[in-house]
């Protein structure tokens, strides 16, 4: 491991061990879990139309017509409907949307579950004191917020008192994430906290059991990891995100090299 990393891990309070002697990349990849090791499908770094996984058609097709038009919006239309958004009992408490940031045609998605105080107040995701330990993670595996880093949230407003969304609140404003991903195009998703995954996975297995493993949302790769909000509150936990994240740069690694292999 290079002095860089360690000492970010470090800053994260994140503790290391190797064996005596042996490779880095050996020890990240026995703790990545089973799957680390699979060879991740062939990416489609996304294609057009994403048929809806079966038994999530509630929260995640597009349907009807605000829907459609939602997935026909370009990046300037859909930047402009979200902020003039009432579908759902939302729109009346939130300070301002807080629609996602981040390099537009990145390889990396994270998704979040819904702006929290510092979000509503300043119109970003993952700011403040989670958003600092993220910007952290991210530079433990040599990412950067924005640099073909994408960061969004399920819900485009801030549910009152940071309650967890409603069922309905999720499928009034999925479309809009769907559309993001749609025209983002990311490798892989990064589906971060319970909640997200949960939403993302239609499901309701814990964190725990989703951790490790590589799922799919519309056919895009995706790795479910800690909320950092929930780092920050469990920090004894921050070693199992960063196995978490060396999964994710393991899968990552392995799709962009099937991408570039010769057909
Ligand atoms: S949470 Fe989403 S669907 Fe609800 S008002 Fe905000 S932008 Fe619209």
């Amino acid at each position: 491991m290079d002095a860089r990393r360690a000492a970010m891990l470090k800053e994260m309070g994140i503790a290391i061990w190797t064996e005596r002697g042996a490779a880095m990349p050996e020890a990240e990849a026995s703790q990545a879990g089973p799957q680390a090791h699979a060879a991740p499908e062939p990416p489609p770094r996304r294609a057009a139309a994403m048929p809806a996984p079966a038994g999530s058609a509630e929260v995640h097709s597009p349907q009807g017509e605000r829907e459609q038009g939602i997935a026909m919006m370009d990046w300037p239309a859909l930047k402009a409907a979200v902020p003039a958004c009432t579908a759902c009992a939302l729109h009346a408490s939130r300070t301002q949307t807080v629609f996602g940031v981040g390099d537009e045609q990145a390889e990396w998605l994270l998704v979040g579950e819904a702006p929290g105080g510092d979000e509503d107040r300043l119109g970003e995701p993952f700011v403040g004191q989670a958003g600092k330990l993220l910007d952290q993670m991210l530079s433990a595996i040599e990412l950067a917020r924005g640099r073909n880093v994408y960061i969004a949230n399920v819900l485009k407003c801030r549910p009152p008192g940071n309650r967890n969304p409603q069922p309905e609140e999720v499928a009034r404003c999925a479309p809009h994430l769907l559309r993001q991903i749609d025209l983002i195009k990311p490798r892989l998703i990064l589906a971060m906290g319970r909640f997200a995954a949960q939403t993302l996975l239609a499901t309701d297995a814990s964190i725990a059991s989703l951790r490790g493993k590589l799922h799919a949302y519309h056919g895009v790769p995706l790795i479910v990891t800690y909320h950092p909000a929930y780092l920050l509150r469990t920090p004894e936990d921050k070693a199992k995100s960063w196995q978490d994240l060396l999964f994710a740069v393991r899968t990552m690694q392995g799709l962009q090299s099937a991408a570039s292999a010769p057909t």
